[in-house]
């Protein structure tokens, strides 16, 4: 086989969104992915798609992702066209709740700044009367919330299942199993070899997650990134109660609760602890007393893929044009702008221009 327009390393959400962006802008593609022997954010997340409050400080980083909220409906709309099944993508707006009024003044805060930095998204202070309004079983202990219309949620692992499955069907090459372990640049072309292969591409992106970390020096790129463990608990099906997003439960469209998630430094370790779960166990209750008489059947550690400063890397190497890394922590909100936008302009072989306040060099570890 010749080589292909564009090679993708790693399968996850980041990865399978750019694969899939750049397959149906025409691209001849090729996914490489570990498999299930790796460390992935993208079957562990909570499923937010959430704009309020990100990237205050920073506009760059805050104009971009909403521009990813307000693209969510278009992607879930085509994607759940592309594989003719619901994706579980619901956009009732996002409640982030608050137990004191100190909170409450954080909230403000934090739209005033929004404000300030010019961002397109309106989000207003409910108090705890036009809370019970909207959900008549929140506990005595919230006293107010935040509500962005533009927030929304989605099945993480409909959303990769999707991404996966509409690349294929667009002809885009799947490998899993092909996990990288060099990558050469020969005329022209980059060759990705596995102890099962090789595949050459003209051009290549670095979208491993974790595993990027290793790969991304081979390409004169930096992608220092760590691992930070969340938890996650979900209790059993119970009567729908909860239209909204919110930033610590969410009611999937099957009817469990997800509570969550914790924020751990614990290196590669994805366990889970009594001692956090119990805590997510709480916060819920506190929000909702009813969640004290569900059953937990399930928790989980996953790891999230976080750069020194929390932003993303989205960068050409200067060294190997044409080879590219991309990462973030966030890839399921980001997940509509990697695959309508930067899935595109890796064919054209050119990240937009906005976006090039987010290369390594901020951090000043770059690789000569
Ligand atoms: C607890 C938790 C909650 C989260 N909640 C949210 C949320 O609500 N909203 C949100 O937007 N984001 C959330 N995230 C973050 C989101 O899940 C990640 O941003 C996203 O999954 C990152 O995608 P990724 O593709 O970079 O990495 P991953 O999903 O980790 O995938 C990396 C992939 O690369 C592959 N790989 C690794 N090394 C190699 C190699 N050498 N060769 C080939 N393939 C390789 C692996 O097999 C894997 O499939 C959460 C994360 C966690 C852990």
């Amino acid at each position: 086989m010749g080589a292909f327009d564009l090679i993708v390393v790693g399968g996850g959400l980041v990865g399978a969104a750019l694969a899939w962006g750049a397959q149906i802008a025409g691209a001849n593609v090729v996914l490489l992915d570990e498999g299930d022997v790796a460390f992935r954010a993208a079957r562990g997340n909570f499923g937010l798609v959430w704009l309020q409050g990100k990237g205050v400080g920073i506009p760059p980083y805050m104009h971009w992702s909403l521009r990813a909220g307000r693209m969510w409906p278009d992607f879930a709309e085509r994607l759940s066209t592309a594989v003719s099944f619901d994706i579980g993508w619901r956009q009732p707006g996002g409640l982030q709740f608050c137990f004191s009024e100190a909170e409450i003044a954080k909230r403000r805060d934090i739209i005033a700044r929004t404000q300030a930095d010019g961002g397109d998204i309106d989000i207003s202070i409910l108090d705890r009367a036009d809370l019970r309004a909207l959900l008549p079983d929140i506990g005595d202990e919230v006293v107010g919330a935040s509500f962005s219309s533009l927030d929304g949620h989605v099945s993480p692992l409909y959303l990769l299942r999707a991404l996966q499955l509409a690349f294929q069907a667009a002809g885009g090459h799947y490998r899993p199993g092909f996990r990288v372990e060099h990558i050469n640049a020969e005329t022209g072309a980059f060759r990705a070899s596995s102890q099962i292969g090789s595949v050459l591409g003209r051009r290549i992106v670095l979208a491993a997650g974790l595993g990027a970390a290793k790969l991304a020096p081979q390409m004169g790129l930096s992608m220092p990134v760590k691992p930070e463990r969340g938890q996650i608990v979900v209790t059993e099906r119970v009567k729908s109660f909860l239209p909204y997003a919110t930033n610590c439960v969410r009611q999937s469209v099957e009817g469990t609760v997800l509570l969550g998630s914790s924020h751990e430094e614990r290196g590669f370790d994805e366990g889970t602890d009594v001692a956090t779960t119990a805590a997510l166990c709480r916060t819920a209750a506190r929000v909702f007393p009813a969640l004290a008489d569900a059953t937990v059947v399930r928790s989980w550690g996953s790891l999230r893929v976080m750069t020194p400063d929390g932003l993303p890397i989205y960068e050409e190497s200067a060294r190997y044009p044409g080879a590219f890394a991309v990462t973030c922590h966030s890839g399921v909100t980001l997940a509509s702008v990697h695959a309508l936008e930067i899935g595109p302009a890796l064919v054209q072989g050119r990240l937009p221009s906005h976006l090039s306040s987010f290369t390594s060099e901020r951090f000043d570890v770059h690789q000569s």
